[in-house]
């Protein structure tokens, strides 16, 4: 926890410090990245199953081959991060910790893995603290063209972006997360520091997708039964059917608008909840008129997003809060991460998610749990109950 918080207030300073040219070359690599840094891709290539062979199964080593100091601080900060984030935000059991990869150009470190699966691998003689206990560190070496995934071979190397994210594997029913090391992603960014900041939020976000995907897996296996649900949907999938329909597009984005109002007016709940009542009102009527007939599914389709990035963002917008400056308003930092992504799931799943913790206590227990409830439906039934802040 005292790595990440040095880590956390090193990039806050470094933040403040950073020049003009240095935002707009974080602009620059955010877009290169973006695309990369989450999709919950639910597809049949997504949950192949890898069956290693007997010969694949390595050896354990003499522990010599260990990671340097910055990686070392940098596998820990993440441990630390999930913790922080289990513990204050989401309020669930740390245990058990996700199969994490962490990878740079000649290497994959593992923690937490199924040693079953690896390919060849060595133990090396570090451990990480992760909830009071040491968790052993295993040692995959690559080429820096293909980084061994449960679910296959990933290309990485020159001129491939940095990956973070999680997915799920053996059949849906686990999740592991990968993260590029800061020697992957800072070479792209030309050294920039305050990329580390980024990439610690990108984390978190997508650590809590580790505790998600199963349950959105199972969800939407079932929706396939009855409907049809396209092999290879992504959180994106609403943007994509509807993006391209300007009546559809006008009143979505008069909902958002909505909604960033009342999750802005913090200070004055009357008018919060006035204008998210409104925000409501434009969903039910946007919802009732095109998610009909066949496409009645897009409606539980569109909540499961708007939970799994909500839920993701809204730990992002934590973790940001953590490393700002003291004095930098929270609105700040909600203007940043709208202006981050342009995602429709990510923008108002964050504002939904403000909102819900504004107006519903002890929500994350509803929301990482199997069935979760819609969004929508949770704030009108928050409205009706007195406010928390
Ligand atoms: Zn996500």
């Amino acid at each position: 926890m005292r790595t990440t918080t040095r880590l956390l207030k090193k990039n806050a300073r470094q933040r403040m410090m950073r020049s003009p040219s240095g935002i707009v070359g974080i602009s620059r690599v955010l877009s290169v990245t973006a695309m990369a840094w989450c999709l919950v891709v639910v597809s049949a290539t997504a949950i192949a199953v890898t069956t290693p062979t007997g010969a694949q199964m390595g050896q354990p080593g003499t522990g010599s081959n260990g990671p340097d100091e910055e990686t070392r601080a940098w596998i820990q900060a993440s441990l630390d991060t999930w913790d922080i984030i289990c513990r204050q935000y989401l309020h669930i059991e740390v245990e058990p910790l996700p199969w994490m990869i962490f990878y740079d150009e000649r290497q994959a470190w593992h923690l937490a893995g199924e040693e079953n699966l690896l390919p060849p691998h060595e133990q090396v003689g570090t451990s990480f603290l992760f909830d009071g206990r040491p968790r052993a560190l295993l040692r995959v070496p690559h080429d820096n063209t293909d980084l061994w995934l449960p679910t296959g071979a990933l290309p990485i190397g020159p001129g491939k972006a940095p990956r973070v994210f999680a997915r799920p594997y053996d059949n849906g029913t686990k999740s592991f997360f990968v993260l590029a090391l800061p020697s992957v992603f800072r070479s792209l960014g030309g050294g920039q520091q305050n990329l580390d900041a980024l990439f610690v939020g990108f984390a978190a976000h997508e650590l809590a997708h580790t505790r998600q995907l199963v349950d959105v897996m199972t969800r939407i296996k079932k929706l396939r039964e009855r409907h049809d649900v396209p092999i290879g949907i992504d959180d994106n999938f609403i943007q994509k059917t509807y993006g391209g329909n300007q009546q559809y597009a006008r009143l979505f984005d008069e909902e958002r608008a909505r909604f960033l109002r009342a999750a802005l007016k913090d200070s004055d709940p009357a008018t919060s909840r006035r204008l998210l009542l409104q925000g409501l009102s434009i969903a039910d009527r946007r919802r009732g008129r095109y998610f009909t007939g066949a496409r009645a599914v897009h409606a539980e389709l569109e909540d499961i997003f708007l939970v799994t990035e909500g839920v993701g963002e809204w730990v992002r917008f934590q973790i940001k809060r953590r490393q700002a400056s003291p004095t930098s308003p929270w609105r700040q930092t909600l203007n940043e991460m709208m202006a981050e992504s342009d995602a429709w799931s990510q923008q108002q799943g964050l504002v939904l998610f403000l909102l819900i913790d504004r107006f519903v206590p002890n929500w994350q227990a509803r929301f990482l749990s199997p069935n979760f409830p819609s969004p929508f439906a949770v704030l009108h039934e928050g409205l009706t109950t007195p406010t928390r802040k």
